[in-house]
């Protein structure tokens, strides 16, 4: 079947990435047709907008589109080009897998986890009251009143909303992605203990959705604190994470550090009828243009576009190729390398070439 994406180069790296991303997806032999748009700095330079309605138009129309990382400007009002897409699109759930390959340096070895982490809500909604402000003198004065707390007059606000809606929705994604991928086993990770009316809530909700699982998908809850701690000492204990905003982005990326770090971390921010695939990492601009950083994250971004596009063939062979090049060691990036010196590193698209190579001795 033929599938039409979206590509986004994206800004800084992106576009090598990107680009790496595409031709080892191709030359899969999966039919995708490519609409190209830009977003970031090349769309700010072309067309003066950082976001054009375009490429949410394009992405709206395809259903599916997969993204390089884009910088976010420093100053000015915009906040993040990726988070508004995430925002407009109403890509709820934020899916990052961290998962060992052979070959890649980490203190552990066998690791297979999902972290689920909720897109919209939480203190990223950016609802904040700068301290000083006349209204934050006011809203502080409020909150006094009704919870009857002193809060000091030289503070700031950022306010919490956690939704019983998005709570249970982003839950019983939790539990259908592990349904459907054959896993085990869901935890709630939240602070419940002391925030009880926003992750009391959340891991309420999450206690109503496990039921509907019950005797298919084990459930289990955790405050984040101490899974902090678990997932350093026993990482194998766990499956699938599912987490609010905050927590989520931060044992994200505690995660991809068990398994070797940004360089190899894809993601996916999936919605109930659209996705937009990119790898956990930004758009590292100091290696702009220089052929050197690692591409894995970003090929690995296209092994879950091919699987959510029901490619699970393609998404297998491509897989099984990048984790060939993994534990060969051979054609891989500077920071895959025992020494990040090591002359035998290869560029960014020189891995996507190794890899590529790889596929077509599997037809
Ligand atoms: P970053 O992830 O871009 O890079 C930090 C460092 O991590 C790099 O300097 C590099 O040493 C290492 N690194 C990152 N990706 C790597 C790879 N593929 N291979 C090898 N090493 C890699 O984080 P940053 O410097 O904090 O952010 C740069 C810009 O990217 C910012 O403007 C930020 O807002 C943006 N950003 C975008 C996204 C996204 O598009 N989803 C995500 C995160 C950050």
């Amino acid at each position: 079947m033929e599938h039409k994406v979206t590509f986004i180069p994206g800004d800084g790296i992106g576009p090598e990435v990107a680009l790496a991303a595409k031709r080892c997806v191709e030359a899969t032999g999966v039919e995708i047709i490519w609409e190209e748009v830009i977003a970031g700095q090349n769309a700010l330079d072309k067309y003066g907008e950082l976001l054009p309605q375009a490429v949410l138009d394009s992405i709206k129309k395809n259903k599916v589109a997969l993204k390089g990382p884009i910088a976010t400007p420093i100053g000015g009002g915009f906040r993040s080009v990726n988070v508004a897409i995430r925002q407009a699109l109403g890509l709820y759930a934020c899916l990052r897998p961290a998962k060992s390959y052979p070959g890649v340096k980490s203190n552990y070895k066998d690791i297979d986890l999902v972290i689920i982490r909720e897109n919209t809500e939480d203190l990223y909604t950016g609802i904040e009251f700068e301290v000083g402000k006349p209204e934050t003198k006011n809203l502080i004065t409020e909150i006094e009143k009704y919870s009857k707390k002193k809060i000091l007059m030289d503070s700031g606000l950022s306010i919490k909303p956690i939704s019983k809606t998005a709570s249970r929705r982003i839950v019983k994604f939790a539990f259908e992605y592990a349904l459907r991928s054959k896993r085990k086993k869901v935890t709630a990770v939240t602070k419940a203990n002391i925030m009880k009316f926003t992750d009391g809530l959340f891991l309420e909700a999450a206690r109503e959705v496990a039921l509907e699982y019950a005797g298919k998908i084990q459930f289990e809850e955790a405050l984040v604190d101490n899974m902090s701690m678990q997932l350093v000492q026993k990482p194998h204990n766990y499956d699938c994470l599912v987490l609010p905003n905050l927590y989520g982005d931060i044992l994200s990326d505690l995660c991809a550090g068990l398994v070797g770090g940004l360089g190899v971390a894809p993601g996916a921010n999936i919605g109930d009828t659209l996705a937009v695939f990119e790898a956990t990492h930004g758009s590292a601009p100091k290696y702009t243009g220089l052929n050197k950083i690692n591409p894995t994250a970003m090929i690995l971004s296209g092994v879950l576009m091919l699987r959510y596009l029901k490619e699970d063939k393609a998404a297998d062979r491509l897989e099984k190729a990048v984790a060939e090049v993994l534990r060969e060691g051979k054609s891989v990036t500077y920071d895959l390398k025992p020494n990040r010196d090591d002359p035998s590193a290869v560029g960014t698209s020189e891995m996507a070439d190794a890899i590529i190579h790889k596929i077509q001795g599997q037809f």
